[in-house]
């Protein structure tokens, strides 16, 4: 079975888009099974599959009511909006603050291919819209004021 590992920016991998599930196969389950075990390793609340490199629409989170995997998911709607700021196991000590919506409708396929709807909000909703954002390879950073993004550029060009 494949071996993962935590990537972290600038791993470019974290700007791809990842490619929908075909099949919920064995290999997808194992992958689940990994994320939450780095997740968790990491004290996480949300693991999205190109943070190991794997560029499947997968994601994870359990904000500490158990473990929800999405397997292609898919906002179809939201509602509100809310500032909270957030970190991502992927960039380390960087935090900003993010606009989201405070609930969403999602649909997505479980572990075992069956297709589920579930409305969600506050910080659930939130890990979700995270999550979702990282498939697409979007990062907190691209939330940030302009001035802080330049000053994250320039930082990681000079590896300091
Ligand atoms: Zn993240």
């Amino acid at each position: 079975m494949k071996q993962y590992e935590l990537k972290f920016y600038p791993d470019p991998v974290l700007r791809k888009v990842a490619s929908p599930v075909i099949k919920v196969n064995d290999a997808i389950r194992h992958l689940i099974k990994k994320m939450s075990k780095i997740m968790y390793s990491h004290k996480g609340i949300g693991l999205a599959a190109p943070q190991l490199g794997a560029l499947e629409r997968v994601m994870i989170a359990d904000i500490g009511e158990g473990l929800i995997s999405m397997i292609n998911p898919e906002i179809l709607t939201g509602f509100g909006e809310d500032y909270l700021e957030e970190g991502c196991l992927s960039l380390p000590e960087t935090v900003v603050n993010v606009k989201r919506q405070q609930s969403v409708f999602v649909r997505y396929l479980d572990k075992n291919e069956n297709e589920r709807e579930s409305e969600l909000d506050g910080l659930t909703a939130r890990v979700i819209q995270h999550e979702i954002d990282h498939l697409n390879g979007v990062l907190i950073i691209d939330y940030a004021p302009v001035l802080d993004r330049l000053k994250l550029n320039i930082l990681n060009e000079l590896k300091i």
